[in-house]
């Protein structure tokens, strides 16, 4: 055998084993171990490559050795399906022909075109090229407009969100693609330019260049890139500055609603932070998730990119949100130079979540020590300040812990010393102290803070993962759902039932929410039946969630859903209702549940109408119903009080502030402390969006005194001296 065809041997054989190798060893990865979209990702970056290189080395019969390259990592996958589960093999396949398949056809047009172009260092010139066809136009989009979604025509698509798991391929990654081939055939011609001559041939890459620019110029539109001005065609300013943006349709109350908050945040977490100024802050406000992700590429999760000084938030996020957002964009001047942010995830996270809008049920530090009591922290807290550590850590976990030490950090040693650290100084130069040290001073701090049953079983609720089902075919069961959704907002029961049911068998029956949406479909589908079918319907829906609820991991939301149900349907089984409110409870999971049992239960033993809690009643006969009753009741009684109630939160919902300021204004105290509360709660808020601030100030004070009958006393203190803070309102103390 000759020196060359022994060197070309040795290459094809390198080449074929480092496809192996790839794939053997992202088969024992989480998420990368199965076919699909993560695993054609990584494989996209790597395997176009390898390839590429091996283009340009000596070597014969290189097409076919390419073949077999790519031939490998799905046989590899194939046989790794007899260990990890793969529900959608067959689209995973389709994943891995639009990624490295077709990016290895582009990686070897440009190798070939580089090796008839230059004639020294070609596989330099190779890598330097790759490199910057892969990196160039990610960091440009990431700087310069609102995406996180990413079409290359190295890797293909980068979906966005670490979070979102409902990933699909559609129409945008084929044409797409369409784009990259086209490119490949204009590599490919400029390779053979020498051999087309004078011929007719020559047309054909005139044709692909006109595909590429006309594609380019249309990106916006085919969705594949996405552009400020672009979105700017769906949202509308909310301000005279032009700065914040909401859906063209939004009523004008509530853009001055929403425009009022963001003036409120800036200002006072100006005063928070001690900025002597601020600079102008872009914020888009999305009606709907889908819409931001077509924009963005995030769904479910909200972001804010301190670097442009621009937030990206879905409207019913708002409220919770805003402030965390803010935060973000307010702390990137203490940031690093490029993104203006912390090089610990733990940081950036954790001073986000310790200025955030506090939460109703507990404080961070409560949870905190609950989560240590628990065992729910990981043992060394400190790994949480890094990114591996903060982003293996289960569940949210990490966002609290963080939040937590923080806050604790602020409290002990001031806001100074913590923006020099954000910045990237060290633990050491600032607080003469090690992070363990600090970790360490926190973690005692925090084992002071009593742990009382309810707090733990919200603990449990929010931060426990009891079996590890979520990770077979996450993204089999993500994408069964969200079409699940998509159908019943159309009325298509059937598809929805459908797709919710394939979602449960791969689940083995115990995904809540799968359950929640199967039962739900089922009953609207009971509820706009006639009757007598409708009964039947209903009687066969509440047996077989009552089969569900035994088995879903967290049952809460599919047991208030049920007892719901079992209320506005008139069944005959308002016991049962009644006993699985109770349940409800009497679990404390957070102040949102207590109050909606509460009230149900109240309502029951009142009397009230129960189509006021019917998904399908309209918002009109709601009031009219409500209306009616309360011209015919006596003011003091419970039932008058409730319907008052219900009437006040409508009001509230349509920023109908003033006229739930008066309802709730006149009425005497509810029985049960909940509702007292909640009524006190939405007061205080019609007291200060109507700026009755010497009212506010004494239903602050009503609220802190109805606090004391909480064992979560704590956080409702805290949330009410945040509130009068947040409007600049001093309190009577
Ligand atoms: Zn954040």
């Amino acid at each position: 055998m000759s020196v060359v065809s022994r060197l070309a041997r040795r290459n094809a054989l390198l080449t074929l084993g480092v496809s192996a190798v790839l794939s053997v060893l992202l088969s024992q990865l989480p998420l990368l171990n199965s076919l699909g979209y993560e695993f054609s990702l990584v494989m996209g970056v790597l395997l176009p490559f390898v390839l590429g290189i091996y283009w340009l080395s000596d070597a014969v019969r290189k097409i076919q050795t390419i073949l077999l390259a790519l031939a490998v990592p799905p046989l590899v996958m194939l046989v790794n399906t007899l260990f990890v589960k793969n529900c959608t093999y067959l689209e995973g396949l389709l994943f891995y022909v639009l990624a490295p398949v077709v990016g290895a056809a582009f990686s070897v047009a440009l190798a070939s075109a580089i090796e008839s172009t230059a004639t020294t260092r070609k596989k330099t010139w190779f890598a330097c090229l790759y490199l910057g066809v892969l990196i160039l136009p990610v960091f440009l989009r990431v700087y310069f407009s609102p995406q996180i979604f990413f079409f290359n025509h190295i890797f293909g698509f980068f979906a966005g969100s670490l979070y979102d798991d409902a990933i699909e391929i559609d129409e945008r990654y084929f044409i797409f693609r369409a784009e990259t081939l086209c490119l490949v055939a204009l590599l490919l011609f400029w390779t053979s330019r020498h051999h087309i001559g004078q011929t007719s041939l020559r047309v054909l890459p005139a044709l692909a260049a006109i595909c590429v620019v006309g594609l380019e110029l249309k990106s916006d539109d085919l969705g594949i890139t996405s552009s400020y001005g672009h979105i700017r065609k769906t949202l509308v300013p909310i301000d005279s500055a032009g700065r914040w943006f909401m859906d063209a349709s939004t009523s004008g109350i509530k853009k001055a609603v929403f425009r009022k908050r963001l003036e409120l945040e800036i200002a006072d977490l100006a005063r928070v932070i001690d900025l002597k100024h601020v600079a102008p802050i872009q914020v888009f406000i999305y009606p709907d998730a889908a819409t931001k992700k077509k924009f963005t590429g995030a769904d479910n999760t909200e972001f804010a990119e301190p670097w442009t000084r621009t937030i990206h938030i879905t409207e019913s996020s708002f409220d919770h949100v805003i402030r965390h957002e803010l935060v973000h964009i307010l702390f990137g001047e203490f940031g690093d130079a490029i993104f203006g942010a912390s090089f610990s995830v733990g940081l950036l996270e954790g001073i986000a979540v310790a200025l955030e809008t506090p939460s109703v049920d507990w404080t961070s530090d409560e949870f905190s020590a609950a989560m240590f009591k628990l065992g729910f922290a990981p043992s060394s807290p400190e790994t949480l300040l890094g990114g591996f550590g903060f982003f293996t850590t289960l569940s949210g976990r990490s966002y609290t812990l963080m939040g937590s030490f923080v806050n604790y950090l602020l409290d002990a040693y001031g806001i100074e010393t913590f923006k020099a650290l954000y910045g990237g100084a060290s633990f050491e130069s600032l607080y003469h102290k090690s992070p363990t040290e600090l970790i360490a001073e926190w973690t005692s701090a925090v084992a002071q803070i009593p742990v009382p049953p309810d707090l733990e079983s919200t603990v449990r609720f929010r931060f426990e993962r009891k079996s590890i089902f979520q990770t077979e075919c996450p993204h089999a069961v993500a994408v069964s759902l969200k079409r699940g959704a998509a159908a019943l907002s159309l009325w298509k029961h059937d598809d929805a039932e459908a797709f919710y049911r394939r979602a449960l068998s791969m689940t083995e029956g115990k995904h809540a929410s799968a359950a929640l949406g199967y039962v739900n479909t089922k009953l609207l589908r009971a509820a706009r039946s006639e009757r007598p079918q409708s009964d039947s319907l209903f009687t066969e829906t509440f047996r077989e969630a009552d089969s569900l609820i035994r088995r879903v991991e967290k049952p809460v939301a599919l047991e208030f859903a049920v007892a719901n149900a079992l209320l506005w349907s008139k069944s005959r089984q308002m016991d049962s209702a009644a006993a699985l409110l109770q349940h409800i409870y009497e679990q404390h999971i957070s102040f949102g549940y207590d109050v909606a049992a509460v009230k149900r239960l109240s309502a029951l033993t009142a009397g009230v109408d129960m189509s006021i809690f019917s998904p399908v009643v309209s918002g009109d006969f709601k009031d009219s119903l409500i209306q009616v009753e309360l011209s015919a009741l006596d003011s003091t009684s419970e039932k008058f009080k409730l319907y008052v109630l219900l009437a006040a939160e409508k009001d509230i919902d349509a920023h109908r502030y003033s006229g739930a300021f008066a309802r709730l204004k006149t009425l005497t105290p509810l029985s049960a402390r909940e509702l007292e509360l909640h009524r006190q709660l939405l007061l205080l808020d019609a007291a200060l969006q109507t700026e009755r601030f010497r009212e506010a100030i004494e239903i602050a004070e009503t609220v802190k005194q109805l606090s004391q009958l909480f064992s979560s006393r704590a956080a409702k203190m805290q949330l009410i001296d945040h509130v009068l803070q947040l409007y600049n309102v001093a309190s009577a103390r």
